[in-house]
């Protein structure tokens, strides 16, 4: 059977607004950026269902709701600059280059880089920047960021992360003494203060290195 992705696509939307997420914004994001295109072609058919998918590595692709939640969560505006943790397949750096955000995405597999970034170049991303290496760490040379968000779990927050936190910034990340269990947190820089909300549960892969597992 043919799979038309822009009706699955248009269906994946529908779907995602009947389970509550509203952002006409980060609707109309997630309605543009072509998702079969970030997972294994052998799994392409699947690519819009509610899922989350393999992409080799032991890694995944999150699942669609996820994406759309936590880029909701994110509060991003046109020309914000966001420092993402963990670019995986690529595609929560698409759905942020499609709302207009300065991505620059910190991957640690480096086959994965080396993939990730050959699809991202090839969709003519403007003011994406894919890194290789270790995440926990940020990237302190382009720091402060408006917003940081990680998509791995790890037992705290990298402390490196809140420094690069510019004022008024959001950094949001799931953390959890359990792989896979872990509490997504939202934490606000105010100041010399930090604010931090509890956003509910989380299951992400492991965030590893230097302040990770
Ligand atoms: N947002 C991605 C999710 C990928 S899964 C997507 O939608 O596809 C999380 C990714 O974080 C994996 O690719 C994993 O290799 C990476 N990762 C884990 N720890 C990391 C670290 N310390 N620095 C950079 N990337 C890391």
């Amino acid at each position: 059977m043919r799979v038309d992705p822009k009706r699955q696509r248009a269906r994946m939307v529908r779907e995602l607004e009947a389970r509550g997420i509203h952002d006409p914004a980060v609707l109309a994001a997630l309605g543009q950026v072509p998702r079969h295109l970030f997972v294994q072609e052998a799994l392409r058919a699947r690519a819009y269902e509610d899922t989350a998918l393999p992409i080799g590595y032991g890694q995944t692709i999150s699942q669609p709701s996820t994406v759309a939640r936590m880029t909701m969560l994110l509060e991003t505006f046109p020309g914000c600059r966001v420092l993402e943790i963990g670019t995986g397949s690529g595609y929560q750096t698409a759905v942020l280059a499609a709302l207009g955000c300065v991505v620059l995405t910190i991957e640690c597999v480096r086959e994965l880089y080396l993939q990730t970034r050959g699809l991202l170049q090839s969709l003519a991303l403007r003011d994406v920047h894919t890194l290789l290496g270790d995440g926990t760490l940020g990237l302190p040379d382009a720091a402060p960021y408006d917003r940081i968000i990680v998509t791995a779990g790890g037992p705290v927050v990298p402390q490196p992360l809140l420094r690069q936190l510019d004022d008024g910034g959001i950094l949001l990340i799931p953390v959890g003494t359990k792989p896979r269990n872990q509490r997504l947190l939202r934490l606000e820089r105010r100041g010399d203060i930090i604010e931090k909300t509890d956003l509910g549960p989380a299951a992400f892969v492991d965030l590893v290195g230097n302040h990770g597992w």
